[in-house]
């Protein structure tokens, strides 16, 4: 059984075909400026090599069929023909309170996904346009929806509810819902693993240091809260997002630079995060090498980030009421070494110790507290194309 796994972007698009039988990667590849000059095809087949098209990819249907070209490649392909897919996976951004678990696309699902997109305006109208695509060029071929809300469902009432009249979560469905659920979910199966405990048991604080950052509370293996709310802009300083601020910004940004909501909400979305405060880059690498040149504002960036972390990190362990783990994942929280210890710098009160040695390292799963701490801490690498693929073998055995 072969599962072709795809994330869509408004521009881009990521695909891992993975043979579950072994849960090997067979072919995993990015498509960027879809819809734009210099659209270009990285297709990485597992043992050839690297295989880049540029060519004008008008939609995200013209660039599924060019993925889809290079896997049955003869040169740089890794199946004989297209019969080989058995299902698709779908990233999807948001399932709202109707989905909180994967679902099998059917006219019905896929109704109740379209209506959802007033939630998600810049990530749905990709994610559907994905489906759809596939479905005009694989017809036969079963599709699965993952959500990355889906998770965090379990998030209780009073924690989930926004302070604002009750009215508008009646009406609009306005609450917190979450993002990187699939990741979160990977992580505390990882890391339950880690501890040689039943998921039922686990309790840990979850990282995702990405690009896009947000934390997860995980009590008794569900998720009990989440920093990101409605759409992915609430919670930690990010990459380009500015996470929690006063909304009163915003008319204040509105009035002094006379700009719409939609530009004031551009700046705090793209404009904003450890870019907004450094001025260097959203990539915390630029930022880490500008600090160490002496860069102010790029150093306030990385304490400002490594603070807000922490805080929340403090926060989320009084939520449960203690922890086996903080676990790091994501771009930043598998990589950058220095990052994980100035965010546990100061949480030594709760049993967290970071071993200097251990915790040297990038990108490998590992426990990096000192032996005699109280609470583990562990690097995971996340994999949120394993759990999207697992349940879309499940939803279509
Ligand atoms: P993600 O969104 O999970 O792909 O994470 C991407 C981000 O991870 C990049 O923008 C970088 O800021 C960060 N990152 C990746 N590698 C490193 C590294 N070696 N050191 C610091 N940050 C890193």
């Amino acid at each position: 059984m072969k599962v072709f796994v795809i994330n869509c972007g408004s521009s881009s698009l990521k695909y891992q075909l993975i043979n579950m039988v072994d849960e090997s990667v067979l072919a995993s590849g990015l498509i960027e400026r879809i819809g734009m000059d210099g659209s270009i095809l990285t297709h990485k087949p597992e043992g050839k090599d690297k295989f880049i098209v540029e060519q004008k990819m008008e939609n995200h249907e013209v660039a599924i069929k060019l993925v889809l070209d290079a896997l049955v490649d003869e040169k740089h392909g890794v199946v004989k023909s297209m019969d080989e897919i058995d299902a698709v996976g779908h990233r999807v951004l948001h399932g709202g309170e109707y989905f909180d678990k994967s679902v099998l696309i059917t006219d019905e699902t896929m109704k109740t996904i379209e209506e959802l997109i007033d939630l998600g305006p810049l990530h749905m109208p990709a994610n559907i346009m994905g489906i759809k695509s596939c479905q005009n060029i694989m017809p036969n071929v079963p599709q699965v929806a993952t959500f990355d809300t889906a998770f965090h469902q379990t998030i209780p009432e009073h924690a989930y509810i926004y302070s604002i009249p009750y009215e508008y979560y009646e009406k609009y469905k306005i609450r917190k819902y979450g993002f990187h659920g699939t990741s979160h979910k990977y992580i505390t199966e990882r890391a339950a693993f880690m501890l040689g405990k039943n998921v039922e048991e686990v309790n840990i604080v979850s990282c995702h240091l990405g690009n896009g950052a947000s934390l997860a509370a995980i009590k008794n293996g569900k998720c009990i809260e989440t920093s990101m709310g409605i759409t992915p802009l609430e919670g930690l300083t990010m990459g380009t997002r500015s996470g929690d601020i006063d909304p009163a910004v915003i008319q204040v940004l509105m009035g002094k630079e006379d700009i719409n909501i939609d530009q004031a909400l551009e700046i705090l979305n793209k404009k904003s995060g450890v870019l907004g405060i450094s001025g260097v880059s959203s990539d915390f690498r630029d930022i880490e090498k500008a600090a160490e040149e002496g860069n102010h504002r790029a150093q306030l960036a990385l304490d400002h980030f490594t603070y807000v972390v922490r805080k929340y990190i403090g926060a989320y362990i009084g939520a449960i009421g203690g922890v086996d783990a903080v676990v790091f994942t994501a771009g930043v929280g598998e990589n950058a070494p220095g990052m994980r210890a100035s965010i546990c710098k100061g949480l030594e009160f709760f049993g967290i110790e970071v071993d200097e040695e251990e915790n040297n390292m990038r990108g490998k799963e590992k426990d990096v507290s000192k032996a005699r701490a109280r609470v583990r801490t562990f690097v995971i690498p996340t994999n949120e194309e394993i759990v999207i693929a697992r349940d879309t073998l499940e939803l279509t055995k």
